[in-house]
């Protein structure tokens, strides 16, 4: 028996094959749970359709998590379709690329509200309007990056975004927990993506990171999703307001492995 089965999860941020949100709603399949996903709109329509096709998934919708009433239709979909939410999972971010690309002190306040409201605003309205779905409790959880919590260069914006997810995942964590909702964010190592790959310098760090982790190994979409899984299961039942490093171990360092850098160096 799976571990999430008869559970009914709702996977926002679906663009393609390698999105973090596609490997979760897959090992959410895997483990037996009812799963629908979403896409941010017309564009994604295209690549996210066939994946949905191949597992036979069912509901399939759109969001554009900036407009509050596309949130109200899909959570009124949801409803209508699985009846109780068991699963919310928000895997979802954005920043202009100028404000990626720029020193942070440039940041414009047009791209700070922007960054805010597509990668934080977007998991309170969602966990908001799902939660009345959540008859039975359940588990929200988000996806964030240690770059909010120290610098990581060129992720600027996004990492005063993903502070403000992270403290949003423990104060939705105390609103809900006497509804026997629990939050949580998975702290991902970096994986290559569409999202990852508007970060300046990913290819380096992507590249550099098994060196640096304790483990020595890169970490996959699939390692992110089995957490995932973890946090979504009965496993996980007393574990609520927590940030879970998938990371092989990267946010332990207080100074990098300068031999391991020494040979990466040597190696190139
Ligand atoms: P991705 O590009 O596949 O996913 C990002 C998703 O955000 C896309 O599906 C995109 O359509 C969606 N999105 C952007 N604007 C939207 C909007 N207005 N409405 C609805 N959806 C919108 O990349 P990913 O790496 O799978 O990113 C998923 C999450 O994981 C993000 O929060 C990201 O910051 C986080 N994360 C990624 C890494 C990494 O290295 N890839 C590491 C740590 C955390």
């Amino acid at each position: 028996m799976g571990l999430l089965e008869g559970k009914n999860a709702v996977v926002f941020g679906v663009a393609n094959k390698y999105s973090i949100a596609w490997a979760i709603a897959q090992a959410f399949h895997r483990e037996g749970a009812n799963v629908g996903i979403s896409y941010a709109g017309p564009v994604m329509e295209k690549r996210v359709r066939p994946l949905a096709e191949k597992l036979g998934l069912e509901f399939v919708e759109p969001c554009d998590v900036t407009q509050d009433d596309q949130i109200e239709a899909i959570a009124q979909k949801a409803k209508e379709h699985f009846g109780r939410v068991d699963i919310l999972v928000h895997s979802i971010a954005y920043a202009e690329r100028d404000d990626l690309m720029n020193p942070f002190y440039q940041t414009s306040r047009k791209g700070f509200h922007t960054a805010m409201d597509i990668s934080v605003y977007s998991f309170i309205a969602l966990a908001r309007a799902f939660q009345p779905l959540m008859t039975e409790g359940g588990a929200m959880v988000t996806l964030t990056y240690y770059g909010g919590e120290k610098v990581a260069p060129g992720y600027n914006v996004m990492g005063v975004a993903k502070a403000a997810l992270e403290a949003s995942m423990r104060y939705l964590a105390y609103n809900f927990g006497p509804m026997g909702i629990r939050v949580n964010a998975i702290s991902a190592g970096p994986i290559k993506t569409l999202a990852a790959s508007g970060v300046p310098g990913f290819r380096t760090m992507h590249k550099t990171f098994p060196y640096l982790a304790p483990l020595k190994q890169p970490v996959s979409q699939e390692d992110v999703a089995n957490a995932a899984v973890f946090l979504c299961s009965d496993l996980s039942a007393k574990v609520t307001g927590h940030v879970l490093f998938v990371d092989c171990g990267v946010n332990i360092m207080a100074f990098p492995d300068l031999e391991a850098l020494k040979a990466l160096q040597e190696e190139a």
